[in-house]
């Protein structure tokens, strides 16, 4: 078994948190922090053949279209909300032109943007999101492996929302993100924080880790320094509001707690209040940039 830093390949690391994969399958497993990086990464990693069989599950929503009932009718309202929020984040001081968005899923943060006038392109390794994309936006849909095809610096905003921590290769994913910006573009990385607090109240029954569907777990220190040995600089550090309540709605879950929206709504509300004075929010949004000594656009947020 490869028990090496997905980032920096060191073999030195300790076990925080045994966990389980509270989600679908039950299966064991561990997060260990890399001694030399600071990475926190789930051990053991299922590898390209079987990770699949992580996502086979009818409530797996990132996926799923025209639920009913009252969660996925509430899901759905908060995500068009979000939807929002995102583009207006993503985008903000530009007025249009090239974007990707990796781990599209079935296109709706593409749909936002094309509707404003974005050329998009989106990439998404699941062949069933990728159908129900296709019948929704305009821009072209490719596999993971496709990336390795687009020109470099040919994009104005670059997106994952809630990808990174997916990602099993995480150098290569972080080296393509630096050929494919444009000098003067943004890449907008969201991805859960294991250091709010309802990270730390739930520990491991926090559904934001998500084993072994999240293989990498971040903290603000660890992604900025990770990104700028790629010469993608932190500039800006933004916050999705919504996903501390649906984290902590999922974790009460997994607790077997009874009331799991109400104690969820509870938690997750604690959780955003105690992120206003910490900055330590359940999701975080990090914003890069490629370094340069001049004509930074840092000024335009
Ligand atoms: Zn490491």
């Amino acid at each position: 078994m490869n028990n090496k830093c997905p980032w920096c390949g060191s073999d030195k690391a300790q076990i925080n948190l045994w966990l389980r994969d509270e989600f679908l399958t039950r299966e064991d497993f561990h997060i260990c922090e890399c001694l030399t990086c600071g990475l926190l990464y789930t051990m053991p990693r299922p590898g390209k053949e079987k990770i699949g069989d992580y996502y086979k599950s009818k409530e797996y929503y990132s996926h799923q279209e025209n639920k009913k009932g009252f969660i996925p009718r509430l899901y759905e309202s908060v995500k068009k909300t979000n939807l929002r929020h995102k583009y207006n984040m993503a985008t903000r001081g530009m007025d249009e032109g090239k974007l990707l968005d990796i781990g599209c899923g079935v296109g709706d943060f593409i749909h936002t943007a094309e509707t404003h006038g974005w050329e998009c392109k989106g990439v998404e390794p699941s062949e069933d999101a990728r159908n129900i994309a296709k019948t929704r936006i305009k821009g072209q849909l490719l596999t993971s492996e496709d990336i390795n095809q687009l020109p470099d610096h040919s994009f104005d905003i670059i997106t994952m929302w809630h990808v990174l921590e997916h990602v099993d290769d995480l150098k290569w994913q972080v080296e393509q993100l630096q050929r494919l910006i444009k000098y003067d573009g943004r890449i907008i990385i969201a991805v859960p924080n294991y250091q709010s607090y309802d990270g730390r109240y739930y520990k491991e029954l926090w559904a934001a880790y998500d084993v072994p569907r999240h293989l990498n777990h971040f903290s603000k220190q660890t992604i900025s320094k990770i990104f700028k040995t790629k010469d993608l600089q932190l500039i800006k550090v933004d916050r999705l509001i919504w996903d501390a309540y649906y984290i902590s709605y999922m974790s009460e879950q997994y607790k077997h707690h009874k009331f799991p929206l109400f104690r969820g709504a509870v938690r997750g509300l604690i959780s955003n209040c105690k992120a206003r004075k910490s900055g330590e929010w359940s999701s975080m949004v990090y914003v890069f940039e490629l370094k340069k000594e001049e004509n930074s656009k840092f000024d335009r947020f």
